[in-house]
Formats: structure tokens, C-alpha cells, sequence
């Protein structure tokens, strides 16, 4: 075939395929066109799947009837213009490519009118082609009409899931956009039935309502914006007590625009390390405002991602708030009421169920409580049966030097030690009720914190072992060990290579010695860890994690009151009592009311 310049039509339909990829794609860049119309109101309807309708209803400023025709030309657009600045893109779209690309593989019908005009317009464009606008009665607004997409596109027809799962995809772009602009009402229909409804009142709490719940809306804690750096990330991240299994409830937004990126997820998902378990993934929206010159936003042919001049700084920017917002704010985990239990719905698995309920303001009463000389009856009476006294001192002082911004402060009520059961748990009455406290994630987060504190400053104390021992490693574990010698010395180890093979241990941390435990166990237990493919930023905290958990007394031993007194002292003293390193609960609090309840004295 000689060489040749490919029709318009085809070559449309070609480059279509780039921004138009699958319904969802439709409904992302109608909605993003609504949005730039500066609309209020957007109402998404779509059947079978979006192939056969797809319908985009907004209230913004549409589109003049001279102009009309001139949208689904490829390449128009009314947001850039020739001398604009590529890098300050402040619209959702600017490529001018959605509309043509859209219409050269489904019928289009549109019907527009600018508010300020009585005279509405009509344009309707099958596959490419089309007749003449026509005058037509409309609302204010653009209702945008997308039916038998990729009709004439059999080959993209192929690749198109399930009707019900291109819907759930449509769903979850239409959440997306919803959270990334809680100030705009969104509404779906799917097949005749309302899917999501957003108030649009500007409030990212009442987004996350109408899509997760009412339950998951009250656990999610605000972060704070730092307002002196030009990057800053504001929203909501959830409590560590209502993970979810995948990424999928992670929302980000830059400047207004949803995206998607790997890199802020990731370091969303890093600033709960400690949080929560492997595998659990949190809740958030959070919003990313950057300087438009910081970011390029014509990387992806859909605007999916964007790219960020000072990426670093993002990423550290979202890791620090969402961390100051998780040590500030992440509360006890309590036990649910019962009624709150059923509310909490069916998705709830009996292991998660215990960590349901999430309450700070019982909390804040609780810490308040134990300052103040109107604490509740016999509090008094509690915090002076320590001898030392310590705890409440501490907890008197952090309460008094901070403001009201901290008031859900992450310490700990006074605790008194009543007993132990099942050589597992030590049983503890606080001012709000009953604690049931695990023994070994309290004294792994009590190590946890210590370790982390000498590894810091370099004071890591070293007990040198009799008798050297030689562990034999794999190839893989060799290298990872000696990649990290380093750090191991901080921590305490003494490790030397011994042939190509095995590795010589001739000192182990101090507090390793102290429990009894074997060096050899922590650093195999360490390679295995680290061999689960945790990234090379984790090493260290993955070493010291494993240096208190192998340390930790473990469960099953019986604890003398005294030792569990000193353990209680201790987990107080502590910046996140109330999660060991790997995210699990410290305690469980059984509170009061409900006990009041359960025993039906209310
Ligand atoms: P782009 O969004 O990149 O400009 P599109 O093909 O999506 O390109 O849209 C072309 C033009 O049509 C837009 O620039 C805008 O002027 C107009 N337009 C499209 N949708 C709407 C709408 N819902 N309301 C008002 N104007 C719209
Ligand atoms: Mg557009």
C-alpha cells in the first residue's frame, strides 16, 4: 500500500480510542465539561452499561447556539487559546478532543442553553455526522445524550466488560469526581434506580456520607492543612478502625482535578505504617492544592494523571499531614454498642467488628476527666492509688498546654490494673469503664517506641553474645543483610560476614538479651519480613519492629500485677499507645454506657 493521509473519520476514530476508552471514560469527560461550565448540579443517567445511554445533565453556563457545531470539531476548544500557557491549566479539559472523539463512535444528541438567553439550541451528530443545529426549548444548562456507544467500533465492543461491571466502573468515577468537588451536587441513575445522591454543600464529610455511610463519615478525621508551603493537602483520612482490603476508597484531587497516582497513594497508605495491619488499606479524600505552574497536567490523553515538578515535596507534604492527623486524632478502639453494631452493616466480619466504633468525644471527656477536680466520682480516688503518680502528670500536662485544637489528644486515661486473664490480657478499670489490655502488642509498642528512640540517637544499647553463633542464609537474605549492615549496627547487632554464605552474630540488642530471646530468630524473622517485599525505605522501621516484637513478653505468660502496673506505666508514656508497630489494637474498651446498657440499668 503506498503511503497515504487517513480520512478524517477514520483518523478520528483512531485518536478517539486514546480518550475514549470505555464508558466510564464518556461519563469522566462529560461530567469534567460540566464542571468547567461551572455547573452546580450534575445528573448522570446511564443503561446498559452506558453502551446503550449514556446522559449528562448540568446547570452551568452552556454553549452558544454559533458555537455548537464548532464543540465537535476536533481540536476546538473555548479554554485555551494560542498564546496560553500550557503549564497554568486551570480547566479540567483543554485538548478539545472529547466531544469529536466521542461523536465519531456513538450518536450524540445535545441540547444547550446559556442561562442568559431565552433561545436554546439542539445539535445532533451520529458516528460523524450530522445535521444543522436547530432552535430548541431547553433548561439552562447542557444535557449532553451519549446512546450506542462504539457501535460502529466492533473491535472496542470485544473488550467491554459486563454491563454491570462497566456500570460499577461508571459508579466509581462518578464517586471520584464527587469527592473531588464536594461543592457541586452529583446524582446517578443506573437502569432506572438512584445510585448516589451528594449534597454539594462544600463538604467532603457529607460526600463520603452519601457514598460510604453515615458510620464511615463520623470516623474520619480532618487533616490540617500547613498553609505555609506552597503544596499543601487538606480532606479526610479515616480512622485506622475502618480499613478497607484494597486502594479503591482512596481519592485524590489536585487543584479540583481527580487523579490518579501511585505515588501520593502510596504515601497516603505509608503514613498509616504502624496503623494498620498488611493489606489494609485506608479511607481518604485528600486534596492537593499546588502552585499550576508545579504541575503538568498533558501526560495522560484522558488527564488521569499529572505530573509534579517537585514530586518529593508532594509526597512529603501528604505523608506529614496525614500523620499529624493520625497521631493527633486516631482513637481507642472501643467496642461497639450493640445497636451500633447493626448499623454498622452486613459487610462488617466478626474480626472487625470489635473495632467498629469509633469515639473521640468519650475519649476527650475521658482525658479531660482526669485533670480537672470535677472528674467524674471516684477518679480521684483512682489516680490516687498510684504511688508515682506519673501518668497523671503527664497526662494533666499535655491536657493544660494544649489548645482546643488538640483536645482529642492521643494519651491514654489513667488505667488501674485489676488482674489478668487467660495469661493473655491484663484487665484494667479506667473513668469511662473497662480496658482489656493485650500484653504482648502493649509491650511491643512500649519496645517499638524505645528502639526507635536509641536507634534515632544512636544509644542502641549492644549485648555481646558468649558464644558467637553462625546462621547460614540464602543467597537473597545474604545480600539484604549485608546491604543493610549499617543499620544493624545502630540497632545493636553485630553481624559479620563469614564466607559467601553465613553471617557470623556476635552482639544482639540489649533488649533482645534482656527477654531472652535469640538474635538468630529476630534477623531471620527480619530477612523473611522484608522478603514479603516491603520497600527500601522501610528497612529500618521494619528491623526496629521486629526487634520489639521478638523482645515483647509474649502471650501466654502469666504477669505478676506489679509487672503489669509497670506495663500500663509504660504504654502510657508512649506517642501511639494505642496500636502495636503492626497497626492491631493495644486495648479494647468495653465503656461504661455500654456496660449500663448490656445490663439494662438504662
Ligand atoms: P475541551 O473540554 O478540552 O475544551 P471538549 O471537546 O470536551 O473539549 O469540549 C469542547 C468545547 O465545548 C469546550 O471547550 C466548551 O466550550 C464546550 N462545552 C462542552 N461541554 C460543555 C458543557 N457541558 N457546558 C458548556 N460548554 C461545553
Ligand atoms: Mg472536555
Amino acid at each position: 500500500m503506498a503511503i497515504h493521509i487517513l480520512s478524517e473519520s477514520l483518523a478520528s476514530r483512531i485518536a478517539a480510542g486514546e480518550v475514549i476508552e470505555r464508558p466510564a471514560s464518556v461519563v469522566k469527560e462529560l461530567v469534567e465539561n460540566s464542571l468547567d461550565a461551572g455547573a452546580s448540579r450534575i445528573d448522570v443517567t446511564v443503561e446498559g452499561g452506558g453502551l446503550r445511554l449514556i446522559r449528562v445533565v448540568d446547570n452551568g453556563r452552556g454553549i452558544p447556539p454559533g458555537e455548537i457545531a464548532l464543540a465537535f470539531e476536533r481540536f476546538a476548544t473555548s479554554k485555551i487559546s494560542e498564546d496560553s500557557d500550557l503549564n497554568d491549566i486551570r480547566s479540567m479539559g483543554f485538548r478539545g478532543e472529547a466531544l469529536p472523539s466521542i461523536a465519531s463512535v456513538a450518536e450524540v444528541d445535545t441540547v444547550s442553553r446559556q442561562p442568559e438567553s431565552d433561545a436554546g439550541v439542539r445539535y445532533e451528530i451520529r458516528f460523524g455526522d450530522s445535521d444543522p443545529p436547530s432552535p430548541a426549548g431547553a433548561p439552562a444548562g447542557t444535557t449532553v445524550s451519549v446512546r450506542h456507544l462504539f457501535r460502529n467500533v466492533p473491535a472496542r465492543l470485544k473488550f467491554m466488560a459486563s454491563p454491570a461491571s462497566e456500570s460499577t466502573r461508571i459508579h466509581e468515577v462518578v464517586a471520584g469526581l464527587a469527592l473531588a468537588r464536594p461543592e457541586v451536587a452529583f446524582a446517578l441513575s443506573v437502569d432506572g434506580k438512584d445510585r448516589l445522591s451528594t449534597p454539594g454543600g462544600g463538604e467532603p464529610r457529607d460526600v463520603i456520607a452519601a457514598l460510604y455511610g453515615a458510620q464511615v463519615a463520623a470516623a474520619m478525621i480532618p487533616l490540617a492543612p500547613d498553609g505555609d508551603s506552597p503544596f499543601s493537602a487538606s480532606g479526610l483520612v479515616c480512622s485506622p478502625s475502618i480499613a478497607r482490603g484494597n486502594r479503591r476508597y482512596i481519592t485524590i484531587a489536585v487543584n479540583g482535578r481527580l487523579v490518579q497516582s501511585r505515588r501520593i497513594s502510596f504515601a497516603i497508605e505509608q503514613a498509616y505504617h504502624g496503623y494498620l495491619p498488611e493489606r489494609h488499606f485506608p479511607i481518604a479524600a485528600v486534596y492537593i492544592s499546588a502552585p499550576f505552574e508545579d504541575i503538568d497536567v498533558n501526560v495522560h490523553p484522558a488527564k488521569a494523571e499529572v505530573r509534579f515538578l517537585r514530586e518529593q515535596l508532594v509526597f512529603s507534604t501528604v505523608q506529614q499531614t496525614v500523620r499529624a492527623a493520625l497521631a493527633e486524632l486516631a482513637p481507642v478502639h472501643r467496642v461497639a454498642m450493640p445497636g451500633q453494631r447493626a448499623a454498622a452493616g452486613a459487610g462488617s466480619s466478626g474480626e472487625r467488628r470489635l473495632f467498629e466504633e469509633a469515639s473521640w468525644p468519650n475519649l476527650e471527656n475521658v482525658a479531660n476527666g482526669s485533670n480537672g477536680p470535677d472528674g467524674p466520682d471516684g477518679l480521684n480516688g483512682v489516680a490516687g492509688s498510684y504511688s508515682n503518680g506519673v501518668a497523671v502528670d503527664d497526662g494533666s500536662g499535655h491536657g493544660e498546654e494544649a489548645g482546643p485544637s488538640s483536645t482529642h489528644r492521643n494519651v491514654l486515661p489513667v488505667l488501674r490494673v485489676i488482674g489478668q486473664s487467660q495469661d493473655t490480657y491484663i484487665i484494667a478499670e479506667g473513668p469511662d469503664g473497662i480496658y482489656l489490655i493485650d500484653q504482648h502488642a502493649a509491650h511491643e509498642r512500649v519496645l517499638y517506641e524505645r528502639v526507635t528512640r536509641q536507634f534515632a540517637d544512636r544509644s542502641a544499647e549492644s549485648q555481646p553474645l558468649l558464644e558467637p553463633e553462625t546462621i547460614d542464609l540464602s543467597p537473597a537474605h545474604f545480600t539484604e543483610l549485608t546491604a543493610h549492615g549499617e543499620d544493624l549496627v545502630a540497632a545493636g547487632f553485630t553481624v559479620e560476614p563469614f564466607g559467601d554464605r553465613s553471617v557470623l552474630l556476635r552482639a544482639v540488642p540489649a533488649m533482645l538479651a534482656t527477654g531472652g530471646r535469640s538474635g538468630r530468630a529476630a534477623l531471620i524473622g527480619l530477612l523473611d519480613g522484608v522478603a514479603e517485599g516491603r520497600q527500601g525505605g522501610w528497612w529500618a522501621e521494619r528491623m526496629l519492629s521486629t526487634i520489639a516484637c521478638h523482645s515483647a513478653i509474649r502471650a501466654g505468660r502469666t504477669v505478676a500485677n506489679d509487672e503489669a502496673k509497670a506495663l500500663i506505666r509504660q504504654l502510657e508514656a508512649c506517642e501511639q499507645p494505642r496500636t502495636c508497630p503492626h497497626g492491631r489494637p493495644t486495648m479494647i474498651h468495653l465503656a461504661a454506657g455500654m456496660l449500663e446498657r448490656e445490663f439494662g440499668r438504662r
